[in-house]
């Protein structure tokens, strides 16, 4: 019989910390996690599936649109963002019911409490109960930051625009990532007014050149005002007015006075939600002082200007786990801490910030700790999409990157694509390839597109595969697609 309560003791109830801690006890190991908040963690609850959803249900205008075009007699009325935001939260309910259900019928034991590290086998429960594990793992996650800025709680994160009570009339944007592109998008296309302040020159950072500029093109058509080289000076609430309605005309058709965003929540998910005193906060619009010189307001700003790693509060140092710069807990490739009996995966290690990361990370753990394999974690050639409208989806590296150190050739293609040519919209689909002069390997390849995450996923086989420019063009097409340009690029539009 082992000295220790369990055999691991996961920290964080995300998609990495669930996944280690299911596949762990799947080996017969005495397993128990702790889940401070609602179980599911950042992709489920706060990240990629409510997003998704808001992306698809932003589309729907435009689909609406091209219809009418098609020759359809289609019309599009108001969108009704309490009842669609009722039926987003009852299926993260149900989502998160589906992950602690899992978690139950694979034995682990769920504490609903904060954890932190007493000792490299020890941890510490809210209530002051201590128990021991042979391992712990960190799966703790990470949140959004506000930039260092004089009243900069005023702002919105992205965690609490799935919790608004009503759509604004105008948003401001700061931050051109995935998160600030991803909402500008989703946001525009249900109707608000959204302005972007980036403080560098381009949306998109670490991209593909081409593709930044072409997607920043199209979201400038889509009404997306953006401002580069733009920071804010100075927030101050416009006025203390509770009661003033945000939405100017069309309030009644997006929900709620503002005046209501302080009255007791109804559901569930939004009271157990410790961000939804910021919502409360934020009843008037905000004026906003900027270095381009102008002065506005908005009636929310949301600052998508990056993630932390979850660490503070931890009792990491106490126990000599070491934590980087950033917050980061410091692993090795095995995932493996500073502390022998003390791992720790997913965006609380700021390795690579993706959901499908965090989940091979946890196999690996699984794989290496307990089930005597050798397997470091492989972050070579990931593919990821945001999720802008067209997206952007890509692997491998960027043409600026591949450039860098060796000989390569550019293969690329810009074109409006049937379904949409046919009814004159301005809409181009990009592809790009991006090939190794010597090894003909393609390093990279990138897509802008409606539906390029979908696209990006499949391609991303053939990247990983370290397949020839060649192997491409030995696939036939598939006609009349779009995509078959993938196999159709027959000549270099550069090289160098
Ligand atoms: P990103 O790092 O992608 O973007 C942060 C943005 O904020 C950049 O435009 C950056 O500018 C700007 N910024 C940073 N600090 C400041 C500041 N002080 N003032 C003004 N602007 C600032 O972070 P996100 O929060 O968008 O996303 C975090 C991570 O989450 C991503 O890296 C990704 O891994 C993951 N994610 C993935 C998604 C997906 O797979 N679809 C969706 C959402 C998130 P600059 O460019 O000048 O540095």
């Amino acid at each position: 019989m082992s000295d220790f309560d369990y055999d691991l003791f996961v920290i964080g109830g995300g998609s990495g910390g669930v996944r280690a801690a299911r596949t762990v006890a799947a080996t017969g190991a005495r397993v128990a996690l702790a889940e401070e908040s609602r179980m599911g963690g950042t992709c489920v609850i706060r990240g990629c599936v409510p997003k998704k959803i808001m992306v698809f249900a932003s589309g729907f205008p435009r689909h609406v649109e091209h219809a009418r075009s098609y020759g359809w007699d289609a019309s599009i009325g108001a969108f009704d963002w309490p009842a669609f935001r009722t039926h987003l939260h009852k299926e993260l309910d149900r989502l998160e019911e589906v992950y602690r259900a899992m978690l139950d019928k694979s034995d682990v034991r769920v504490f609903d409490s904060r954890a932190r590290l007493t000792g490299p086998h020890d941890v510490e429960l809210a209530d002051g109960q201590t128990l021991s594990a042979k391992h712990i793992l960190i799966a703790s996650g990470g949140s959004p930051v506000r930039p260092p800025l004089a009243n900069a709680d005023m702002g919105l994160v992205s965690n609490d625009m799935f919790m608004l009570e009503k759509l604004p009339r105008t948003l401001l944007i700061v931050g051109g990532g995935y998160i600030g592109c991803e909402f500008a998008c989703m946001m525009a296309g249900m109707g608000v007014e959204v302005t972007m302040y980036l403080r560098s020159g381009q949306i998109l950072n670490g991209f593909d050149e081409e593709c930044r500029g072409l997607i920043s093109e199209m979201m400038r058509e889509r009404g997306i005002e953006i401002h580069t080289g733009t920071s804010i000076m100075d927030m101050s609430r416009e006025s203390q007015q509770d009661d003033m309605p945000l939405g100017g005309e069309s309030d009644a058709a997006m929900g709620a006075p503002v005046g209501e965003e302080t009255k007791a929540e109804p559901q569930d998910a939004l009271a157990r939600n410790p961000k939804s005193e910021t919502i409360a906060r934020a009843g008037c619009p905000v004026r906003v002082k900027a270095t381009n010189g102008r002065e506005r307001t908005f009636d929310h700003v949301l600052f998508a200007t990056g993630r932390k790693p979850n660490t503070e509060g931890m009792g990491l140092e106490g126990v000599g786990v070491e934590v980087g710069r950033r917050g980061q807990v410091v692993v090795n490739e095995y995932s493996q801490t500073s502390v022998p009996s003390i791992y720790a995966i997913g965006d609380v290690t700021d390795r690579v910030q993706l959901t499908p990361v965090a989940i091979r990370e946890a196999m690996a753990f699984t794989n290496t700790v307990f089930k005597g394999m050798d397997q470091p974690v492989d972050h070579e050639l990931v593919a990821s999409a945001v999720f802008t409208q067209p997206e952007l989806g890509s692997v491998g590296m960027t043409e600026e990157e591949a450039r860098a150190d060796r000989e390569i050739e550019v293969y690329a293609t810009s074109f409006r694509p049937m379904r949409t040519a046919f009814i004159d919209c301005p809409d181009r689909t990009m592809f790009k390839l991006i090939v190794c002069k010597e090894t003909r390997v393609v390093l990279g390849a990138h897509i802008v597109s409606d539906d390029a995450g979908e696209w990006i996923q499949l391609i991303g086989i053939a990247v990983k595969n370290k397949l020839t420019k060649e192997q491409f063009d030995a696939t036939c097409a598939v006609h009349p697609t779009a995509t078959e340009e993938i196999v159709t690029m027959s000549q270099p539009v550069r090289s160098g």
